[in-house]
């Protein structure tokens, strides 16, 4: 069987962090599989939903590295819900109810204050034709519920228990009770769809093999498998992971600014740090950047994924951005070094690179070379400075210039260790740490060292 999967986002927001947790675990598992990984934009919602949001979902998917394989959206296949819908009123299964927010409260109220569960009491199925011409004529509009085979042959009131059951691919063996919920409204009164039928015959349209999503999904399923056997769809198999929380236990939302791709773009961390983060938290495997998707994928093991919250610390995004940035080669960064302005070569980067928690931090060191530098010299310094600037070797220079100096310096001043570097490092870099002089000596040169010890 070949695999199609999906990562189906609202545009109603940036995404964050947490959305990359289902995009990958889809996208990995279609890579691993040979696989085809749809974007499918649920925008129904024609309210909050904005193009510009989808733009961004694009951007930011394509930045991480998440290339999809179709593009599909909710908003341009409407028939086919309406089809569907008009399939499930004819078999009886989808009925009309007229009751109104208020009432619906109210009576979910009396179920809890009776010790009832608060489950619609299908009173849209017992209206004669007398009070729906009332509501009609009321302006009121209907809203349509789905008819839950969770009673006997002949009587939709006589509920009984009703298990489905599916093997979750991340969650194994799991049992939801129809009898427990209420028949859900797929449409709304004023006619507009809400997430659940359109994804279902999505699903089954676009041959969605495996649904892999977040376990906030894990009751909607057992509603979902009903309908795709109302619909004469093949259910998919489906697996649902846990939520990505910071290590507060707070959950992310897609307003959550600081976590979204966007943000995390912007501050310079490395997609495959973002990538590795969203997937890896909450799983068996540690922790640890991978270089590349394919990587990323050899270390996705669904049942290695914790039934607890997945939690993280937001630094975490840094740390590993830190790492891959130590390992990465000059053809790697070659490009974006001159995009930022830095003209340096394979030496440059490989003396600086620890010294770089991003990429841009290259740009800082660049800096020190090229010549924007305040020198800093304390009062108690300056003599010292003008002393070592006197005894400043010629060129040409190499690694081994600035042990020489230095040496030349302690035998003259006889100051050592910290109270000999510190003073040079300040002046010549107007900073109290940065990447081995030994090695920066040399790409700074003797003209600006001098400039700058006086
Ligand atoms: N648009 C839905 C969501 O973001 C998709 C859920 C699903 O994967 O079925 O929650």
């Amino acid at each position: 069987m070949s695999v199609t999967v999906r990562f189906a986002p609202s545009p109603t927001g940036h995404i964050h962090i947490g959305n990359v947790r289902p995009a990958l675990f889809n996208y990995l598992f279609a890579r691993k599989q040979g696989g085809t990984f749809v974007l499918r934009y649920d925008d129904t919602d024609i309210q909050r939903s904005k193009d510009e949001y989808a733009q961004g979902i694009a951007e930011d998917l394509k930045w991480l590295g998440i290339n999809p394989d179709r593009v599909e959206k909710q908003s341009a296949r409407f028939a086919s819900y309406d089809d569907a819908a008009a399939k499930l009123k004819e078999a009886g299964l989808l009925y009309p109810c007229y009751e109104t927010p208020e009432e619906l409260e109210r009576r979910r109220n009396r179920a809890r204050a009776m010790g009832r569960p608060p489950v619609y009491d299908r009173a849209g199925l017992k209206l004669t034709d007398e009070q729906v011409a009332e509501y009609e004529a009321e302006g009121r509009k209907p809203h349509w519920r789905f008819k839950l085979p969770n009673h006997t042959a002949n009587d939709p009131f006589s509920c009984v228990r009703t298990d489905v059951h599916w093997d979750d691919v991340i969650r194994g063996r799991q049992t939801v009770d129809l009898a427990s919920l209420s028949d859900p409204v797929l449409v709304r009164a004023d006619g507009t769809y809400l997430y659940t039928l359109p994804s279902i015959v999505d699903d089954a349209e676009m041959g969605i093999t495996h649904v892999i999503r977040g376990e906030d999904h894990i009751a909607n399923t057992g509603v979902q498998i009903a309908i795709f056997e109302a619909l004469g769809a093949k259910v998919p198999e489906f697996g649902h992971h846990n939520l990505l929380t910071t290590s507060s236990g707070e959950g992310l939302s897609k307003r959550s600014g600081a976590l979204s791709i966007r943000s995390l773009r912007e501050a310079g961390y490395e997609p495959m740090a973002v990538c590795s983060l969203a997937v890896l938290t909450g799983t068996s495997h540690a922790v640890e950047p991978a270089k590349t998707m394919e990587g990323l994928a050899d270390m996705l093991d669904f049942t290695g994924i914790s039934k607890s919250a997945a939690k993280f610390d937001p630094d975490d995004v840094g740390h590993l951005t830190a790492k891959l940035v130590h390992g990465m080669s000059f053809a790697e960064v070659a490009e974006r070094l001159k995009s930022d302005g830095v003209a340096g070569d394979e030496k440059f980067w490989n003396v600086v690179k620890e010294n770089c928690s991003t990429v841009n931090d290259a740009k800082k060191w660049w800096e020190l070379v090229v010549g924007s530098v305040t020198p800093e010299i304390a009062d108690e310094d300056k003599e010292f400075v003008s002393q070592a600037k006197a005894l400043l070797p010629q060129e040409p220079w190499d690694e081994t210039t600035w042990g020489e100096w230095t040496k030349a310096v302690k035998g003259e001043t006889g100051r050592k260790g910290k109270g000999l570097f510190m003073p040079l490092r300040k002046a010549i870099t107007g900073l109290a740490h940065g990447p081995d002089l030994k090695n920066m000596l040399p790409f700074i040169g003797r003209e600006k060292t001098l400039d700058r010890l006086s």
